[in-house]
């Protein structure tokens, strides 16, 4: 399997490289290969080839059959205009990726509860996946701009029946490889977008008769998200409802290094963790990895076919934290054994390769 491996800026190759530990375990274990190809992406690219996606780093990911990414961004480059700054090889790629589906989990580790804003009774057992439409809705629908002498400006929210069955398909899916139930998120007392979105989602899910649909408003479901974050299992929700709601449900967790996420239904999945490339922390070593290795276990998952080796995987992560090992961002007031990001990504390592271990005698007997 080819991966393209854009480690990007700041703490982008620092946790990727704790990333690639993965992939090589899984080639020493199995007879399949993991081929990893790096190319620059963002400043690193702008730096080398001027472009923030040079062309041959695009050629590279469509003739792949998955896209990792670190982060991108770099405080040099604020001065750009925004089609030439670090950010907008990124969006580039995601436009040509085409990945409509946008999976963000975010689940409250027991271990790391305390970490988290809300109080402990409340953070533990939240596991949410937040599925976002990512290709629609505010963020590209025409007409949008500025009115004359810019005394107004406009933007417009648009969803075909198509965009909106695409989605709910992979929405009632996932639900399925979960907790079985689907909460659709929308605006439907207000927008017409929201009253189509409902209609089309309501329909779909009668292909998916053991999965539970409800119905919620975007405004309620942003209280219950803090109020009772585990009565849900997947939200399914239109782009600007997600992009708001996924940050919401990241918090909770505890740490904006923890989440992986992964953009699927394009063809060439794109999978990267959920923060930026943190300046502040760049270089020093303590960026925590585990959203990047959490990231490497959905596309086990979705891309490689691998679902054993994709829950191993996220064993492997909760047992490190279990047994006391923290990155600064997830140290608490007690930290018992604060690690840097090298030794996390070993420590997981070792778990997987454990768990490879085990896998292997129980098949050998
Ligand atoms: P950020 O996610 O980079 O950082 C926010 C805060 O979280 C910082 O304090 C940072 O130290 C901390 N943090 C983030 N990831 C961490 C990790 N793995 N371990 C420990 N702490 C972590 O967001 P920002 O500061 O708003 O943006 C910095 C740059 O990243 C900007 O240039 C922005 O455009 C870019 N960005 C890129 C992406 C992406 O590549 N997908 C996403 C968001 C922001």
């Amino acid at each position: 399997m080819r991966i393209t491996l854009l480690p990007g800026d700041g703490i982008g190759p620092e946790v990727c490289r704790e990333a690639v530990r993965i992939f090589h375990a899984l080639n020493s274990f199995y007879n399949c290969k993991f081929e990893i190809i790096e190319k620059p992406v963002g400043g690193a690219a702008i730096r080398v080839a001027g472009s923030p996606l040079p062309e041959n780093t695009l050629e590279a990911c469509l003739q792949s059959e998955a896209v990792f990414l670190g982060a991108v961004g770099a405080p040099e480059f604020d001065h750009l205009d925004r089609g030439q700054k670090p950010e907008a090889g990124l969006l580039r790629l995601r436009a040509e990726l085409r990945g409509f589906a946008n999976l963000r989990p975010a689940a409250c580790f027991p271990a790391l509860a305390d970490c988290s804003p809300l109080r402990r009774s409340r953070a533990e057992g939240a596991d949410v996946l937040i599925l976002r439409e990512l290709l629609g809705g505010l963020y590209f629908s025409e007409p949008r701009g500025f009115g004359e002498n810019q005394e107004y400006a406009c933007n417009t929210m648009r969803y075909s029946v198509e965009e909106i069955e695409r989605i709910a398909h992979v929405g009632f899916q996932q639900a399925r490889m979960r907790r079985k139930k689907v909460t659709s998120v929308d605006k439907a007392n207000v927008l017409e977008t929201s009253q189509l979105w409902r209609r089309v989602v309501t329909s779909v899910s009668r292909f998916y008769p053991d999965v539970k649909l409800e119905h919620m408003y975007v405004d309620a479901c942003a209280m219950h998200l803090v109020t009772n974050p585990s009565r849900f299992d997947v939200i399914l929700t239109e782009n600007l409802f997600g992009d708001i709601l996924s940050d919401e449900a990241a918090a909770i967790t505890g740490s904006l290094g923890m989440l992986g996420s992964a953009t699927i239904g394009g063809g060439i999945n794109l999978y990267e963790p959920v923060h930026g490339s943190a300046p502040d922390i760049a270089g020093k070593g303590i960026a925590n990895p585990l959203g990047a290795i959490a990231s490497v276990a959905m596309l086990l998952r979705h891309s490689a076919q691998m679902p054993h080796e994709a829950n191993d995987l996220e064993d492997a992560i909760e047992n490190v934290l279990d047994a006391g090992h923290r990155t600064a961002d997830i140290a608490g007031e007690h930290p018992q054994h604060v690690t840097s990001t090298r030794e996390m990504g070993e420590l997981v390592e070792c778990a997987f390769v454990d768990r490879l271990d085990r896998r292997f005698a129980y098949h050998a007997v």
